[in-house]
């Protein structure tokens, strides 16, 4: 299909005339009343659970995802964010009284939670219905209208989302704009009142830059390698089943996923036999037949990521196959720093271990590089942990357990650093998606304020 001009001026006023639309929506209020709030919510915890099949084969179609997986990373998710938010809305949203200083007494100071206006919500192709759907219940659940772009690398999602959106919440205060870069760099000349990122940092400088034309707030959910410190004496069963599960889940497209291992010579090499059993245990010997284990989204990502494995030794798996985009899981032991696997994150399945003699250079290690967005450690001793705690600085930290943080509702969920900056989740997504606003209100009876009006004669004496 060829397009004309006109028509691509036609699509680009289409999207200006969208954004007012919903400019339009939040200046009459309809987004503000609490009951506009939770029937949205409800009719988007519904459509989640009439129409999961579609989602299903949205993802199958996209990234090979089992339905199992999609349930379980795509819908559940936002089904307890969901749940948790319509629980909590009332309470978050009270205003909160704070005592004022004796000097102003008598008076009154409460801080209310005001929406922002309109939002933009521009997601990734990994976990393409989460994470634009769960970024958009905080921003329904504090009164915003949203326009969502999700990502084109994840088209049957992507189609999806724009189909049902507007058949279950209200299409002037919800809107969805397919599209790639021509329409994400349209969209950010226009001027919204927050822009929710979720992508890579490459991106995410793009979108800050536009933001910053307008004034514009960010909340921008990177990525980045996140480091698993493997301790002696750990657990190591257990640590490479959670491993394994965390790194192999997606097939490795995730950002919370382990992207490398820091360990000892001597724990690396007693780890490896006990990844090839979780591997084999989760995915059976040969993993391209397992029904639960995902492919690659598209064949620019399946270069990139073979080409890091193509001509060396791997440890572990290192079998890919470039019709069905499938690499097995793979592990690199002894791979050294300056590697091309450590350069980027590899967001893959592909694991590789860096050695260390111990904790301190484990940490020294970390604290060179890029503030991951989560950092685990899996030990046996509370100290390490306290280190670590103390000597590192991520988004979040999983204590002998990866990934599983972002499904605690009432921890924040976000970078620090080049991993992001904001955060959201629960009532740290109403936070995100509103004005705290501060409200002063001093009685005009007595009039203490007479004390400090000039002529500052007396004042001079006391201060
Ligand atoms: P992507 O390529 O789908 O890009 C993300 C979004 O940015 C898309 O909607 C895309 O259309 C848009 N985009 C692309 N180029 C643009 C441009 N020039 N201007 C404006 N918008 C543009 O996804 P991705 O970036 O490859 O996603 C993977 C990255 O995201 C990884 O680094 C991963 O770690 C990170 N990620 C972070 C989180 C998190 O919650 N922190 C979650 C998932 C993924």
């Amino acid at each position: 299909m060829t397009i004309t001009g006109t028509e691509a001026s036609d699509r680009l006023n289409d999207l200006a005339g969208t954004v007012q639309v919903l400019r339009d929506t939040f200046a009459r209020g309809t987004t503000k009343p609490f009951s506009w709030r939770v029937g949205q919510l409800r009719a988007l915890r519904r459509m989640l659970l009439e129409r999961g099949p579609e989602f299903e084969d949205a993802l199958a179609a996209d990234l090979a995802k089992s339905p199992t997986e999609t349930q379980m990373t795509e819908i559940g998710p936002v089904l307890g964010e969901l749940d948790f938010t319509l629980r909590h809305l009332r309470s978050w949203l009270r205003p909160s009284r704070v005592t004022v200083p004796v000097a102003l007494a008598p008076a009154f100071a409460k801080v209310i939670r005001e929406p922002l206006g309109v939002v933009l919500i521009i997601g990734p192709w990994n976990y393409p219905a989460h994470l634009v759907l769960a970024p958009l219940v905080g921003a329904l659940a504090a009164g915003n209208a949203v326009l969502i772009k999700p990502s084109e690398l994840a088209p049957t999602t992507s189609a999806l989302v724009a189909r049902l959106v507007p058949q279950y919440l209200d299409p002037a205060a919800v809107q969805v704009v397919e599209g790639g870069v021509e329409e994400a760099t349209e969209l950010l000349r226009e001027q919204f009142d927050h822009i929710f990122y979720t992508g890579n940092g490459q991106v995410g400088r793009i979108v800050a830059r536009a933001a910053a034309e307008h004034l514009t707030p960010t909340t921008l959910e990177l990525g980045g390698k996140s480091p698993v410190f493997v301790d002696d004496g750990a657990d190591l069963v257990e640590a490479a089943r959670r491993i394994v599960y965390a790194k192999s889940l997606n097939a490795g497209q995730t950002c919370v996923a382990p992207d490398y291992v820091l360990a000892t010579p001597a724990t690396a090499a007693a780890l490896l036999p006990h990844l090839k059993n979780a591997i084999a245990e989760f995915y059976g010997t040969n993993p391209r037949e397992s029904a639960d284990y995902g492919r690659i989204v598209n064949a620019r990502h399946f270069e990139r990521l073979t080409t890091m494995i193509a001509d060396r030794q791997v440890t572990l798996g290192g079998d890919y196959d470039a019709e069905t985009r499938y690499i097995a899981p793979t592990v690199v032991d002894g791979v050294s720093a300056d590697d091309p696997l450590m350069r980027d994150e590899i967001f893959g399945p592909i694991l590789p271990i860096v050695h260390v003699s111990g904790v301190s250079e484990a940490i020294s290690f970390i604290a060179q590089r890029d503030k991951p967005l989560a950092l685990y450690v899996f030990t046996r001793r509370t100290s390490v942990e306290r280190r670590f705690l103390r000597d590192t600085s991520s988004g979040a930290v999983g204590l002998n357990v990866p990934a599983a943080h972002l499904l605690v509702p009432r921890l924040p969920f976000g970078g620090v650093g080049a991993s992001g900056s904001g955060r959201y989740h629960g009532r740290y997504s109403v936070d995100t998606f509103s004005h705290s606003k501060a409200v002063l209100s001093k009685p005009l009876k007595p009039d203490t304020l007479r004390l400090i009006y000039p002529p500052f004669t007396e004042l001079r004496d006391v201060i």
